[in-house]
């Protein structure tokens, strides 16, 4: 597959052409941003781990027939993706207390949900990503009724999934962003990435947390804590193939 011209180049990863129009390659970055691009700096290997943590997750979630952009690991840091027009909704699922939801609830972090939530932003930098409601997205034409449907059946299905995936590896899944795309045919896929860059991952016995949160609240050992959900992922993901979810 030939890359060709750079269409964008993001916060965290760059996207290239390629020589089918029907697909993209992605490059994955070690820079990290926080605060709405306002705190910048660089998270050593970071690029290498988001890439094949992504494949890895995305390929599972394939076997379980939830549809995603993912092709091919082309190589460390570059990867073969299904173009898709991004719907500009970013979907949080929730499944314990944390970061905005604890600030604008006015609740400590740590408090496990009975059931999961739901929320999304409006995918804009300019606006400075706001929060909205299933109404708010129909009514800016984000989304119709259908895909809004979709998507959260999607992104419930993908917490079952990964929450169990985390559980093997001793691992909490606090929450995490997705963001879903639409095929040439309209179908809605699964895009971007998942990765500790998205996702808040807590120790399950210490609670020490494993995720960008090092980085955004300057913890130090981010790179480690990095390495060792890599890690553990690794270890546990044949176990993960074979559950029957
Ligand atoms: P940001 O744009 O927020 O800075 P990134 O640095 O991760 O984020 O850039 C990657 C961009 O590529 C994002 O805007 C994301 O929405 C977009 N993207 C992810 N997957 C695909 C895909 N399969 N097709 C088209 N665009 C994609
Ligand atoms: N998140 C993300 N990109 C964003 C905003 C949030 O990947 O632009 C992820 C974040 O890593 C966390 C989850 O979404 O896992 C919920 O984030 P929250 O709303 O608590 O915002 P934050 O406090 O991180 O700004």
């Amino acid at each position: 597959m030939e890359k060709k011209a750079q269409l964008y180049e993001g916060k965290a990863k760059k996207v290239y052409a390629t020589d089918d129009e029907n697909l993209l390659i992605v490059s994955y970055k070690d820079d990290a941003t926080a605060f709405n691009g306002q705190k910048r700096g660089t998270i050593e290997g970071k690029g290498v781990i988001n890439n094949k943590m992504s494949n890895i997750l995305m390929a599972l979630l394939e076997e379980n027939k939830i549809p995603t952009h993912f092709v091919k690991e082309l190589s460390d840091r570059e990867t073969l993706v299904k173009k898709v027009k991004i719907v500009p909704l970013e979907v949080i699922v929730r499944n314990v207390s944390a970061g905005s939801f604890s600030k604008k609830y006015g609740v400590e972090e740590g408090i496990v949900f009975d059931e999961p939530t739901i929320e999304f932003s409006y995918k804009n930098d300019e606006l400075g990503d706001p929060l909205l409601n299933d109404y708010h997205a129909l009514a800016l034409k984000l989304v119709t009724k259908d895909e809004l449907e979709t998507i959260k059946k999607y992104a419930f299905r993908i917490n079952e999934i990964l929450k169990k995936v985390w559980s093997l590896c001793k691992i909490t899944l606090v929450d995490f962003k997705l963001e879903f795309g639409k095929l040439s045919d309209g179908r809605i896929v699964l895009a971007d990435e998942i990765s500790p860059d998205t996702c808040r991952l807590w120790d399950s016995e210490s609670g020490k947390k494993l995720d960008k949160d090092r980085f955004r609240r300057d913890l130090g050992g981010t790179e480690d804590a990095y390495c060792e959900v890599m890690a553990r992922l690794m270890q546990n993901i044949k176990s993960a193939q074979e559950i029957k979810f």
